[in-house]
């Protein structure tokens, strides 16, 4: 099913995003976590693409499988890194053959080490490029996702730059945008005004993690640039020897986040779920 019918039929949709497990320990771990996650009957789930390019085959692999036996409504990420504009084209035919209706269309980041990322030499060297290519290739096959930033994309300038790059993703065919994790959610507010502002009129869906140990609170920050706030901080900083404690302070902070969230407008939340259920379980409960 496409994402954007759901959207027809729904005001808001809750959805769960998932990476491929890399060994089969963790695969038998995501079978279980899955299988928790199935039951509430996300509006979809979505299965992320390797860093680099990388395990492709991974994504392709757990995509087919959670679109053609478990009756879910999936939406597979690709990038562009490192491919030719051939090789995007015979990924996303394949895709299609997989019966996949939904893509989550980005650039990618640069290798780890390099600071820029620098296209293949007849590739796309932004996402409103690739996207442009599937959505007049494909024409209406799929319903297509981007990527946003409420806290400006690391390698923009500033915001309003990123913004305008963004609506040259939404000009060229992207249906909906998923928000980048944040923690605040005025952040996320003042984003989306500055987003319909510039002519933007697509669901911009917030993205939630919630902070389930305290070794999470730096990764995220270096992977995301995404400021916590002061009030979770402290309370973090005060129980960062007791995980347990800090695994409620995080849930419970999730939970308020997305009421809020819902509240003030937004249109559903898409959960970065780390391949793990039980803290997600909880506030999609909680919340629901
Ligand atoms: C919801 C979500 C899901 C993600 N899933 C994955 C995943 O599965 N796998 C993965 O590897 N990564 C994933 N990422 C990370 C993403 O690949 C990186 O953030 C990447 O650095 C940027 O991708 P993009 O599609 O947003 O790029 P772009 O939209 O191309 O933007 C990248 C930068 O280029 C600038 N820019 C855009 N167009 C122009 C232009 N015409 N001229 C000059 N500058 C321009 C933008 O302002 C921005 O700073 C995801 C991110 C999000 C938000």
């Amino acid at each position: 099913m496409k994402i954007s019918d759901i959207f027809e039929q729904r005001e808001h949709t809750f959805s769960f995003e998932f990476f491929p497990p890399k060994d089969e320990i963790s695969a038998v771990d995501f079978g279980v976590n899955v299988g928790q996650l199935m039951k509430l009957s996300p509006s979809f789930v979505s299965v992320t693409y390797g860093a680099g390019g990388s395990n492709s085959e991974r994504t392709f692999a757990l995509v087919d499988y959670l679109q053609n036996k478990t009756g879910l409504t999936v939406m597979a990420h690709y990038t562009c890194v490192g491919a030719s504009k051939s090789k995007v084209l015979e990924d996303i035919n394949y895709l299609k053959s997989k019966n996949i209706d939904n893509l989550m269309l980005l650039r990618g980041d640069p290798p780890k080490g390099a600071n820029d990322f620098v296209p293949h030499p007849d590739g796309f060297a932004h996402a409103s490029e690739l996207i442009e290519k599937v959505s007049t290739e494909f024409k209406n096959t799929f319903t297509i996702g981007a990527g946003c930033y409420p806290e400006k994309h690391p390698e923009a300038e500033t915001l309003e730059q990123d913004i305008r790059h963004l609506k040259e993703k939404t000009d060229a065919g992207a249906d909906f945008l998923i928000a980048q994790l944040f923690f605040d959610n005025n952040v996320y507010f003042d984003f989306v005004d500055k987003v319909r502002k510039a002519g933007i009129r697509c669901r911009v869906i917030p993205g939630i993690i919630p902070i389930t140990s305290y070794s999470q609170v730096d990764r995220f920050f270096k992977l995301s640039d995404a400021k916590i706030p002061d009030v979770l901080m402290d309370k973090l900083e005060t129980a960062k020897n007791n995980p347990k404690r800090i695994l409620r302070i995080g849930v419970d902070y999730a939970i308020e986040q997305c009421r809020n969230l819902i509240e003030g407008g937004a249109p559903g939340i898409h959960f970065y779920t780390l391949n793990k259920s039980s803290a997600t379980v909880e506030i999609f409960e909680t919340i629901r």
